[in-house]
């Protein structure tokens, strides 16, 4: 089987030396294996991502020679994929609408850590949700669907593990460096998979286009790795293929933490502008 790695930055700010090594791990990767590199853009969120910086990222990778052996993805211009495959997983009572706001959340989440627990997990993402929604009456929740109430997709995970169970099959990934892992994506409980503003979400979208490019081998940062757990379930109830995940290290900068446009990391157009060339700055990333 030929080897296909992707490059996914998200375009919210100016590719830095982080980008390049995930970028190169990805690259190498791929040529090593005499198989294909892609590019795709993940710019569904059309609070954090922009189109000036999704231009520069691109300009970026062409100088530094990571060129695409496709077409490039831009999610952003799929967005009807996206809602067929929620569409797939509501026919299937997998998912269903949440109309809670954060403030409901939050309220919901405040009230139940004062009472016993329900069994709802925070999280790895960060997004806790108590269940609020997962139960409404169907009848209350056409009504709303048909006032046209905002609200997300959300995963039944309950739903979806007793779905896996009845298959039989073992949630599982392969890591080259560990062997086979596996998987327990029960800790995201029940994960947004369609957001209030866009029919998608990284989860659904990143799973999506991995199997539908073909991707063999994801080679992304140690800190997806609890993510990979959640995907390998998403795969699963959509019958995508699996595919082998390499988790390499975070590059820190001075203080230890993650490189980050927040913490000052430099933006590769500026070391261009210093006079680097492209060699010297991926030197810097793989030593
Ligand atoms: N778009 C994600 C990011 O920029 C990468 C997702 C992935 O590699 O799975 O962090």
């Amino acid at each position: 089987m030929q080897v296909v790695t992707r490059f996914a930055p998200s375009p919210t700010g100016f590719l830095h030396l982080g980008h390049v090594y995930a970028a190169s791990a990805a690259w190498h990767a791929a040529r090593q294996a005499g198989g294909r590199f892609l590019l795709r853009l993940e710019d569904i969120d059309p609070q954090r991502c922009r189109a000036e910086y999704a231009a520069a990222a691109l300009e970026d990778l062409a100088w530094l020679g990571f060129v695409s052996d496709a077409p490039l993805r831009v999610q952003s211009a799929h967005l009807p994929e996206y809602r067929a495959t929620l569409e797939h997983l509501a026919a299937r009572a997998l998912i269903y609408p949440c109309f809670c706001s954060r403030a409901d959340i939050a309220r919901e989440v405040a009230a139940a850590a004062s009472a016993p627990h329900t069994g709802d997990t925070g999280a790895p993402d960060g997004s806790p949700y108590p269940g609020t929604c997962r139960h409404l009456p169907p009848a209350v929740r056409a009504e709303k669907l048909a006032a046209g109430a905002p609200h997300a997709w959300r995963l039944d995970m309950q739903a979806a593990l007793a779905h896996v169970a009845t298959t039989g099959a073992a949630l599982r990934f392969f890591e080259p460096s560990e062997g086979w892992i596996a998987a327990d994506p029960a800790p995201f409980g029940d994960v947004v998979l369609g957001r209030r503003d866009v029919p998608a979400s990284y989860h659904l979208c990143v799973t999506h286009d991995d199997a539908l490019q073909g991707i063999t081998l994801v080679t992304r940062a140690h800190d997806l790795k609890p993510a990979t757990h959640l995907h390998v379930l998403l795969q699963h109830l959509m019958h995508w293929p699996t595919p082998a995940y390499a988790h390499h290290a975070l590059l820190t900068g001075p203080t230890g933490a993650r490189l980050s446009k927040r913490d000052g990391a430099v933006p590769i157009r500026d070391l261009r502008a210093k006079g680097l060339t492209a060699d010297e700055i991926c030197r810097q990333v793989i030593g």
